[in-house]
């Protein structure tokens, strides 16, 4: 590697290029545009299936991914350009959803799928014709994945799966399912990864899950009573599923990371403008200096997560499994700090800022979600604990 590929790269002009900013002006443009159904799209809990075909006729789904698959084949400076410009649909449940397809569920099969398992289930999601999940998580086992139960038995030249998934995004619609299953003995060495298309019999979604935030985006829990897929479908090594799942999380929580700042810098701005134009005391509310130093602290912490969310991607970008500890840091320093700025940013709409018709009030839920979700605060600080040897 040269010394200049070696170099961190954190100056934005050193980073971003035109084609960047090209990139970073369809996305706005695409996010723009949804903007003007978020309201209605978290009221009704779910948002039209075209989305992620829109999202995949401008690339969006796949621009990591092997082009001989449909994938624009760039790197993570493209991804970053992506996902910090879709907080601008306002709509963080859509974001998720259209994430889980492009940055969660669909990377494993880019990275260790057969051609044949690309050409039936990446090519169509990349595409927007088919719609993903990832399915991990359990209701006995969410932190703590290496106690999944749900099992895939062989049986000649197929798996046999019974188990049940919990808390999947995209869960109620997917036409296919990343998921983790259990091949071997107890513990991450007897877990496995296959595809599942969700056209298979014995398979049944339960309920969709109210929650507090998120709205639009459907997380279901699933069923699967002796459902029988061919054995070709394995993702990868049988019993190596633990280890793709750890670096799948990589990509998943930086891309997190990097949505939870972007996210933090819009409610900021938001709420200058607000306090700009709401007055008290015969005076503007951003008059007041309690608001703007609190502003400029938010601006400071803000720009310090987006260094922390860059420095990682950059390590990402040269050595893909190099940057755990920086994404861990990443997303935990970015989750606990978007707490605070979006609740002064709601603060500060006053009664406003309680209505749902106000993007801030939805913000304010939905920022809860990411300290739990693609790995709690408390497992990012266990991580970084084992790092650092303590
Ligand atoms: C809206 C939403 C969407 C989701 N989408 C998906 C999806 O698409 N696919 C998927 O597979 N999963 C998905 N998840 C699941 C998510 O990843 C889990 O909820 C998360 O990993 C936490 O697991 P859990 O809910 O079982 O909590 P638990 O693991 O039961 O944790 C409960 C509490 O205990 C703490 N805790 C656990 N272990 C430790 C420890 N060692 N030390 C200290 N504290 C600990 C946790 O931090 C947490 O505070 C989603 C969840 C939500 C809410």
């Amino acid at each position: 590697m040269s010394e200049d590929a070696k170099r961190i790269k954190m100056q934005d002009d050193e980073i971003f290029t035109d084609e960047h900013r090209a990139l970073r002006k369809t996305v706005r443009a695409f996010a723009k545009g949804l903007s003007e159904h978020a309201l209605e799209w978290d009221e009704a809990g779910i948002f039209p299936r075209e989305v992620f075909k829109q999202a995949g006729d401008l690339g969006l789904l796949g621009i990591r991914a092997d082009p001989n698959f449909g994938g624009l084949g760039l790197d993570w400076w493209y991804t970053t350009c992506y996902v910090e410009e879709l907080v601008q649909s306002r709509n963080a449940g859509l974001n998720m959803a259209l994430m889980v397809q492009s940055d969660m569920a669909t990377p494993i099969i880019n990275e260790i799928g057969s051609d044949e398992l690309k050409r039936e289930f990446l090519e169509p999601a990349i595409a927007g014709d088919k719609i993903a999940a990832l399915g991990v998580s359990e209701p006995g086992g969410g932190s703590d994945v290496a106690a999944i139960r749900t099992t895939a038995k062989r049986d000649g030249d197929d798996y046999i799966i019974n188990g049940q998934k919990l808390w999947i995004t995209n869960g109620t619609r997917a036409d296919f399912i990343t998921l983790a299953v259990r091949t071997g003995d107890d513990g991450f060495g007897g877990i496995s990864l296959l595809v599942f298309p969700t056209d298979v019999k014995g398979f049944h979604v339960g309920k969709s899950l109210k929650k507090i935030g998120n709205k639009s985006s459907d997380t279901a829990e699933i069923f699967f009573e002796d459902c029988r897929v061919p054995a070709r479908y394995l993702l990868g090594e049988e019993n190596q599923g633990f280890y793709h799942i750890m670096t799948n999380f990589q990509g998943e929580r930086l891309v997190a990371a990097q949505g939870c700042v972007a996210g933090m810098d819009l409610a900021v701005r938001d709420a200058i403008r607000y306090g700009t134009d709401r007055k008290a005391f015969g005076r503007p509310v951003m008059k007041f200096q309690v608001w703007r130093h609190k502003m400029v602290e938010h601006l400071t912490s803000i720009e310090a997560a987006r260094r922390l969310t860059y420095f990682a991607t950059d390590k990402v970008n040269k050595a893909p499994m190099a940057a755990t500890k920086e994404i861990t840091m990443a997303k935990l320093f970015a989750g606990d700090l978007a707490q605070k700025v979006i609740y002064d940013c709601m603060q500060i709409h006053g009664g406003f800022g309680y209505v749902t018709e106000y993007d801030i009030s939805r913000a304010w839920t939905d920022i809860r979600l990411i300290t739990i979700g693609g790995g709690t605060s408390e497992i990012m600080k266990e991580i970084l604990t084992k790092l650092e040897g303590l």
